[in-house]
């Protein structure tokens, strides 16, 4: 690094060890524990920070394993999907030191999911997903009516049993990401905003990462660019599977203490939870529409049905305004799992990438790349996440 003629053409850095793009979740904790760990790291993103999934979705930090996506593809693709379970088990462990850790308020609370059911199908449904999350090692536990009713007296009669998880959650996605930009800085990390990477070349030596605030040269890059993720590896001809999709959030006005869990419902899309402030928030994967423009937009039949059903799993919902309804783009793979690690053939080119879910996983994966670029064993194997996935086959032979 020492020897390389650096130029700078903006106001940008000219040069950094460690290139982060993306100032969401993923993007801002890789930074802190780079940063941590005293490892010179600048993070970019082209808006400000957490402005996009990470600082829009519904704050849930989930342990278990998704329930529509396991009745759609069953237990042959839970098992490939499992090994991310120990990810997120241990990032809802991680989120329970975060304030400590960040010195921030960020409203973490582990106080358990629970997935509820109103036909005896859906119990089987929940049945054979808890066996599966037993073998690896998530605690589960079922409920049958009676059980269900004492555990949870707002819910529904109908609902004539369900599964309880304890170590899922919740947290406030409008505090955590600027809480670790906030404790990245403090430790040494260049963090730039209103920066979009243009162009990303390797170089001797490492990459030059053309930016809006010139030419960045960095000995290694991560890619956390989150629904953008492939537009960044397509630079380095890397080819990831991983889109935006647009979804929508809502949110009633404050109520007394009622629901203390996070709340699924296993014959439809729904994650219900209370905030710390009273309010609920009402979604579950329920899309919104994308607008021409490329930004998405509300849709009005997502918010009937998703409220319809909050109202048919906890009546009392019935009884709250609705005050607001807003649209975000998640970052999705299809087959649900991570892509972490160096790009096989991309020396220095780490991508960190959670979908779905990645504010449950954004502190593990974090923590996890940092390792990885320190050359670190991250203790998880990550195999199964590989980039290498999307290699087509001719390439790979
Ligand atoms: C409505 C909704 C609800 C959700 N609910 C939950 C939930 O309850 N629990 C949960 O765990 N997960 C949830 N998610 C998913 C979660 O929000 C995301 O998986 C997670 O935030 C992804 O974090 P990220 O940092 O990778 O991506 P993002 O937060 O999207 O950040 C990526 C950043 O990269 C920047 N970027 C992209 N390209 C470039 C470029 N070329 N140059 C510079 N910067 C660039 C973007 O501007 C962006 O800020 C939800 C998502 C949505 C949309």
């Amino acid at each position: 690094m020492g020897t390389m003629a650096v130029r700078s053409t903006g106001d940008g850095p000219g040069a950094t060890d460690v290139l982060v793009v993306g100032g969401g979740i993923a993007g801002c904790a890789t930074a802190y524990y780079l940063a941590r760990d005293g490892v010179e790291v600048t993070a970019i993103d082209a808006f400000d920070l957490n402005t996009q999934a990470s600082g829009s979705n519904a704050g849930s930090l989930h342990a278990q394993i998704p329930h529509e996506p396991f009745v759609l593809n069953g237990e042959g693709w839970a098992r490939t999907f499992a090994p991310t379970l120990r990810l997120m088990l241990a990032s809802v462990e991680m989120w329970g030191g975060l304030e400590a850790e960040l010195d921030a308020v960020l409203d973490v609370a582990v106080t358990g999911g629970l997935l509820v059911a109103d036909t005896e199908a859906q119990m089987r449904d929940i049945e054979r997903k808890a066996a599966v999350e037993r073998a690896f090692g998530l605690d589960v536990r079922l409920l049958d009516q009676a059980a269900l009713r004492a555990f949870a007296p707002y819910v529904s009669d109908r609902m004539i049993g369900g599964a309880l998880c304890p170590t899922e959650g919740k947290a406030n996605p409008l505090r955590a990401t600027p809480a670790f930009a906030r404790a990245a800085r403090a430790r040494g990390a260049t963090i730039l905003t209103g920066c979009a990477l243009h162009h990303l070349e390797t170089a001797a030596g490492g990459f030059l990462a053309h930016t809006d605030r010139g030419t960045i040269r960095a000995r290694r890059v991560v890619n956390a660019a989150g629904a953008r993720a492939a537009a960044v590896a397509a630079m380095v001809g890397v080819p990831l599977e991983i889109e935006g999709y647009p979804l929508q959030v809502n949110v009633t006005e404050p109520c007394a203490p009622l629901i203390p869990t996070l709340l699924y419902y296993a014959g439809e899309k729904l994650s219900l939870k209370q905030a710390k402030n009273g309010t609920l928030l009402i979604g579950g994967g329920w899309p919104a529409r994308m607008g021409a423009d490329g930004r998405p937009r509300l849709d009005r039949a997502s918010i009937v049905a998703n409220l319809g059903i909050a109202c048919t799993v906890v009546p009392a919902v019935a009884g709250l305004r609705l005050v607001r309804t807003w649209p975000a783009i998640v970052n999705g793979t299809a087959d649900w799992k991570p892509i972490l690690g160096e790009v096989p053939g991309v020396p220095g080119f780490f991508v960190n990438v959670f979908p779905w879910m990645g504010f449950t996983a954004g502190p593990v994966c974090a923590r996890v790349t940092a390792d990885l670029v320190q050359g670190r064993d991250p203790g998880f194997d990550i195999a199964p996440f590989s980039a290498e996935r999307y290699r087509p086959a001719t390439a790979a032979a």
